[in-house]
């Protein structure tokens, strides 16, 4: 058995989704890439958007989800990590990012009790390109983690030729996907913990939460694996 286990290892060695180097354990990282994660603090951020304090956007966007937060900064080994997750298929990935999502929905929202776990959905084409949704299988995982149930298919997403949303400026991305999700079950009051893999703008998880409330849901509460913020921004506060 020991044998097999050295061949496999020797054939697809576990390597840090960070920098690629080899690994002697199963550790998603090494030590240096491990360091180097940045991680959000939930007593640091926005209740409503879930970035830091410094950098809220709720002036600028009206938000209808009750609360945003994730797990990392979508920048550095993090992003790269997420990055592999996604085009690369390192599936083993999602549930480290599914750990770190849950920790920070306990600490984030200890006070809340889900009743359902929705997540983003893709059009079937993009799925069948891809080979798989991400948001579905970090929700998959959050879900066992949790012990929260999958509403598998809650959410839908309509087949059309909108534009790409990361080919897109900040604001557009609102306009742009207004009507691609739509939510054909009654959630009478139900609460719902919403997931997608990286949160941009908040532009989909306002659409998607628009449709859960449309729906009947009681209150929405978001959750990312990655959050990106807006350097700009950082730089202004940086420098004054
Ligand atoms: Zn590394
Ligand atoms: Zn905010």
């Amino acid at each position: 058995m020991n044998i097999v286990k050295a061949v496999i290892s020797a054939i697809f060695p576990n390597i840090c989704a960070g920098c690629g180097q080899v690994l002697d354990g199963d550790e998603y990282f090494c030590d240096y890439c491990f360091e180097m994660l940045e991680h959000c603090h939930a007593d640091k951020i926005c209740r409503k958007c879930g970035l830091p304090k410094k950098l809220c956007e709720c002036g600028k966007y009206i938000f209808h989800f009750d609360a945003c937060a994730a797990a990392f900064r979508n920048d550095g080994i993090a992003k790269k990590a997420m990055y592999a997750f996604k085009f690369r298929h390192k599936e083993r990935l999602a549930r480290y990012f599914a750990e770190q999502m849950a920790l920070m929905v306990s600490q984030r929202y200890a006070d809340r009790k889900f009743d359902y776990i929705a997540y983003v959905p893709m059009t079937r084409i993009r799925a069948l390109r891809r080979g798989y949704n991400q948001s579905y299988i970090l929700a998959k995982e959050l879900s066992g983690i949790l012990k929260i149930p999958l509403g598998v298919g809650m959410l839908g997403c309509s087949r059309d030729r909108r534009k790409t949303q990361h080919k897109l400026s900040r604001k557009d991305r609102f306009q742009n996907i207004k009507g691609k999700y739509f939510c054909d079950v009654r959630l009478d009051g139900k609460n719902i913990l919403l997931v997608d893999d990286i949160k941009t703008t908040g532009a989909t998880f306002d659409e998607c939460s628009k449709q859960l409330f449309a729906a009947g849901a009681g209150s929405v509460c978001c959750i990312a694996g990655l959050i990106t913020y807006n350097k700009k921004k950082e730089e202004k506060n940086n420098g004054n």
